[in-house]
């Protein structure tokens, strides 16, 4: 069985001094500086992460990548295998937050996705139900929905993160039981529509932090974690990395 991931999103967050501080810290805690943890940086920054984890076996993600697939002239986009060429291993696909600020819908997704794994990166695809569709019991047939797009993919090479919106930088987690039922149905729906017969990497996110991190990791169907606020502390990420 693969061990469990897990991957902070720094989000729009940072500073070439605040990310070396941080990056140092984190290189100095053996719960963190280690195979199976993974650092999503804004683009400007990856350079510099990939620097500073040159002698690290921990791996660098992107936030975002473009949905054109060949370089040109596309300004402001920044191409899946530039991504790759910086040192690359994953990228974060239709996070909530360019869902609902920048409109980004399953049909651009499948070409980020593409994109993606044309330039052997591995996807992480975002998905995840606002309050209101869970309030009228719409949450299962939401993320089906935004899992349309893994059928063109093979099961092994895609990583889905549910992420509840709600849970989303708001203290508010999921419950144990909520996140079991919707991996087990994130799963199912992969190995209907999918080819291949291994299920797909389910990863869960929305306020984890060290307090809750042991309870969600061990959940079966929970294959890691993709870490918000909480990683951009090295305590509270090391707390969380050594419960993956
Ligand atoms: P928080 O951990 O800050 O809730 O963010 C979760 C998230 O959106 C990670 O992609």
């Amino acid at each position: 069985m693969t061990a469990k991931l897990v991957v902070g999103n720094w989000k729009m967050n940072g500073s070439l001094a605040s990310n070396r501080k941080l990056v140092k810290g984190m290189l100095e805690d053996r719960r963190i500086n280690r195979p199976g943890v993974a650092l999503a940086s804004p683009y400007v920054y990856l350079l510099q992460l990939a620097d500073l984890l040159q002698l690290s076996p921990m791996d660098l993600g992107a936030q975002d990548v473009s949905q054109f697939g060949r370089d040109g002239a596309f300004t402001g986009e920044v191409s899946a295998s530039m991504l790759a060429n910086v040192g690359c291993r994953y990228v974060l696909i239709g996070h909530s937050e360019r869902r609902q600020y920048l409109a980004e819908a399953n049909e651009v997704l499948s070409k980020k996705m593409e994109n993606a794994l044309a330039a052997r990166l591995a996807p992480v695809l975002c998905v995840g139900e606002t309050l209101a569709q869970r309030e009228a019991g719409e949450h299962l047939d939401v993320i089906r929905h935004q899992l349309d797009i893994v059928a063109d993919f093979p099961s092994e090479q895609v990583i889905v993160a549910y992420e509840p919106v709600w849970a989303i930088g708001t203290g508010k987690v999921a419950s144990l039981a909520q996140i079991a039922e919707m991996h087990e149905c994130i799963k199912a729906t992969g190995l209907q529509r999918q080819s291949g017969s291994a299920s797909m990497r389910v990863l869960y996110g929305g306020s984890v932090k060290a307090d809750n991190a042991e309870a969600i990791l061990s959940i079966s169907s929970v294959d890691g974690a993709l870490v918000g606020g909480a990683s951009l502390d090295v305590d509270s990420f090391g707390m969380i990395c050594q419960a993956a």
